[in-house]
């Protein structure tokens, strides 16, 4: 048996985290991964995501070329070179992970890691021990029950794809389901999304979700609302046939060459065997932590995705971060803040979003909101076609006008969103938005003219 200060669990953007952090205040530090390094957001998820988001933004920018005078002699579009250059960039961050817990001391061990006792994990019929274990095994996509859904694929699917599909079924409404629909459909194919409620994005403002829903119609995506699909069947020519019901019951087909389930994420907790240290997980594999991380077992602590909120890799990145200077750096307080998380969602056009949505804050603060908001056409698009609407909220409350929520979708409001984050964290008012200078001309210069 092999014994340590701390062993971590999962080598994703809370693993990796945590354990450079501990090593660096002094621990002994064994991190285990079972794939690849860097987990979720680096392979599968963000990184790989953003660079189809970059690729899409370029599709839309040659659409928007010829309002600037350019006339472009044909471009091609080439998927599988875009794939082997996004593979190797993500090879390149595989290395540099491996790179840095090298140099931090942290030895990483290769393999799936499971519960012996609480304070033992085995890997491969290896045993390690240590008084704290971190576990931070993250999430995987859920494919539904339904028959024949093996045919369609996931989100990490998606990243494998070898080729650009023709016609492709997008199946959900949350964040991953709208930023895949939009990207496939920027780079040439053919997308419905079939989403089972009645909107987009649930728990965001009203505001984001209406002009998404514009966005995505105006870009030739055809949205089928209240469309609950039934099974898959594969056709003879290799299609998909997708069979569902509308709203009313009405059995509704539809035609696929790729069909992508992105109805929501699990913890991956089983395999863990959480028993064997006295732990249980509960829906959808979540493992329940107090605000300091600490799970039901004392010395095991859990990070990241599995925790089941605000699933985010800056947020497992803090989270891992705050425990290591809890528990090898005397810092007794120190905890992830989990209020007023900002997030971007990298539709075309971007989302920005923080803190209360208007329904939310009347709900808490009846008639002490005020909202103010615009909707507009940015200059960039003034000589262009196609010209996508910027729009933008802020959320006030009480007679300081305090702001409690801020929401933008438009070009640029990814980039946006940050500093405004800032001043919202430290407690803002409208008053202050107001005495700030604008930076002229920007999209971002209406956040503090907005009356
Ligand atoms: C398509 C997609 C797009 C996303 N885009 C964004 C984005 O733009 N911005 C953002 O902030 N977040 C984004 N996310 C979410 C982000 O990727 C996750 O929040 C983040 O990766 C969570 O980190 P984690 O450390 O909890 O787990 P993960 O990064 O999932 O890492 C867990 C690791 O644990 C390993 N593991 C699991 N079980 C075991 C075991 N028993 N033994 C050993 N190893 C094990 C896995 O192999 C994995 O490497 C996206 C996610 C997806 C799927």
């Amino acid at each position: 048996m092999k014994t340590f200060d701390y062993l971590v669990i999962g080598g994703g953007s809370g693993g990796v985290a945590t354990a450079r952090r501990a090593a660096e205040y002094g621990a002994r530090v064994a991190l285990i991964e079972a794939g690849r390094l860097g987990g979720t957001c680096v392979n599968v998820g963000c990184v790989p995501k953003k660079v189809m988001w970059y690729a899409a933004n370029i599709a839309h920018s040659l659409e928007d070329a010829a309002g600037y005078g350019f006339t472009l002699a044909g471009h091609d579009f080439d998927w599988p070179t875009l794939k082997q250059r996004r593979d190797a960039y993500v090879q390149r961050l595989n290395g540099i992970y491996d790179g840095m817990l090298e140099k931090a001391g942290v030895e990483v061990i290769r393999g799936f890691g499971r519960f012996v006792d609480k304070d033992t994990v085995e890997v491969d019929g290896q045993r390690y021990s240590a008084p704290h274990i971190v576990i931070a095994t993250g999430g995987r996509p859920v494919v539904p029950e339904t028959p024949g859904a093996e045919l369609g694929i996931t989100s990490d699917g998606f990243f494998e794809l070898e080729r650009l599909p023709r016609r492709v079924a997008v199946v959900g409404s949350g964040y991953i389901a709208v930023e895949l629909a939009g990207v496939l459909r920027a780079l040439g194919s053919e997308v419905d999304l079939l989403v089972r409620g009645e909107v987009l994005l649930r728990p965001f403002d009203g505001l984001l979700r209406e002009e998404l829903v514009t966005h995505m119609r105006d870009a030739g995506i055809q949205l089928c609302f209240r469309h609950q699909v039934r099974s898959l069947a594969r056709q003879q020519d290799g299609s998909i046939r997708i069979d569902g019901e509308d709203g009313d019951g009405k059995p509704v087909q539809r035609m696929a060459d790729t069909v992508i389930w992105a109805i929501g994420r699990e913890a991956a907790t089983d395999g863990l065997n959480l028993a064997a240290a006295g732990l249980n997980a509960g829906k959808h594999g979540v493992l329940e932590t107090d605000e300091y991380q600490n799970t039901a077992v004392p010395g095991i602590y859990a990070i990241g995705d599995i925790v089941g909120k605000a699933e985010l890799t800056p947020v497992a990145i803090g989270a891992g971060r705050k425990l290591a200077a809890r528990l090898f750096r005397d810092q007794p307080d120190s905890k992830q803040n989990y209020d007023l998380i900002p997030t971007v969602v990298f539709t075309h056009p971007p989302i920005g979003t923080i803190g209360l949505t208007e329904e939310a804050a009347r709900e808490r603060h009846g008639e002490a909101v005020k909202v103010y908001s615009a909707r507009f056409t940015g200059m960039y698009n003034a000589l262009t076609e196609h010209k996508p609407r910027t729009a933008m909220k802020l959320v006030c409350v009480g007679k300081e006008e305090k702001v409690v929520g801020c929401h933008i979708i438009g070009t640029g409001a990814d980039e946006m969103l940050q500093g405004f984050a800032v001043a919202i964290g430290m407690g803002a008012t409208k008053a202050d938005f107001d005495a700030t200078v604008a930076i002229h001309p920007t999209a971002a210069e209406e956040l503090v003219t907005l009356r």
